[in-house]
């Protein structure tokens, strides 16, 4: 679903992601950790075109990122996105919010873009706020209603990058739930995060990041356990 190969990003002089390769299959749910800085969202954002990489090929759902040519627009449809930052309509209803792109993009007729709206958030747990503003939501409500909206467009890939760390702690585990749920039904999911127990529960892979490479690539049970370098070792003891 998701291939790099021999992948470089520059930003400026600046070497932020180094010879990245890292191949995802349909169905994998992976998670990204490592210290501030390493690449991790620049990684994130390579995947669907939010950063231009420099060299080197990486291939999405069929697509070749790395070409100007390929019709980007097309293959964001496939790909949802949840930030740290809910970037909710703030004027928009909860349901204006996660119909907007099916109908607008999508061309979805209304009435069958609210019914799947609802059945989102009703996947969310929040029905009852269809007709709220985000306003009117906590963050961690808010944060369901952005993961709602990403799945709207029927993704075959849906992104995160840190979606709890801006949550206070006791809204964390509704919005990890939702995840855990997508990852059961299959959703190839790559998940930037700091929460251990979801990497350790849910992900089937985990990746290691530091100074714009990939160290390790393990399942979870042999990176906790046994990680490989001493970089992660280092972030290992510092964070759990
Ligand atoms: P992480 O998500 O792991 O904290 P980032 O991918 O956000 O790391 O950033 C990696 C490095 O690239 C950091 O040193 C950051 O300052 C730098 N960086 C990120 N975005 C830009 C940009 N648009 N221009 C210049 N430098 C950037
Ligand atoms: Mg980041």
């Amino acid at each position: 679903m998701i291939q790099f190969s021999n992948v470089n990003k520059y930003f400026g002089e600046f070497h932020v992601l180094k010879d990245i390769n890292l191949t995802i299959e349909a169905g994998e749910v992976v998670v990204i950790l490592g210290p501030s800085g390493s690449g991790k969202s620049t990684l994130l954002r390579c995947i669907n075109r939010l950063e231009e990489i420099s060299s080197g090929e990486l291939i999405v759902d069929g697509f070749k990122v790395h070409e100007p040519k390929t019709n980007i627009n097309l293959m964001r449809q496939e790909i949802g996105m949840v930030f740290q930052h809910f970037y909710l309509y703030p004027h928009k209803t909860v349901l204006e919010n996660i119909t907007l792109a099916p109908i607008k993009v999508r061309k979805i007729e209304e009435g069958a873009a609210k019914k799947m709206a609802m059945e989102l958030l009703e996947k969310v747990g929040i029905p009852e706020k269809a007709n709220s503003y985000p306003s009117q939501l906590s963050g961690g409500q808010q944060q369901r209603v952005a993961i709602a909206r990403g799945l709207a467009m029927k993704p075959k890939i849906m992104l995160f990058d840190e979606p709890t760390s801006a949550l206070d702690p006791e809204m964390i585990g509704e919005v990890l739930d939702v995840m855990r749920t997508l990852a059961k039904e299959g959703m190839t999911m790559v998940c930037v995060t700091h929460e251990m127990g979801f990497a350790r529960e849910v992900a089937d892979r985990v990746i290691f990041m530091d100074e714009g490479r990939i160290l390790e690539q393990e399942s979870p049970s042999q990176f906790f356990k046994n990680p490989k370098e001493e970089r992660t070792k280092l972030f290992l003891s510092r964070i759990l």
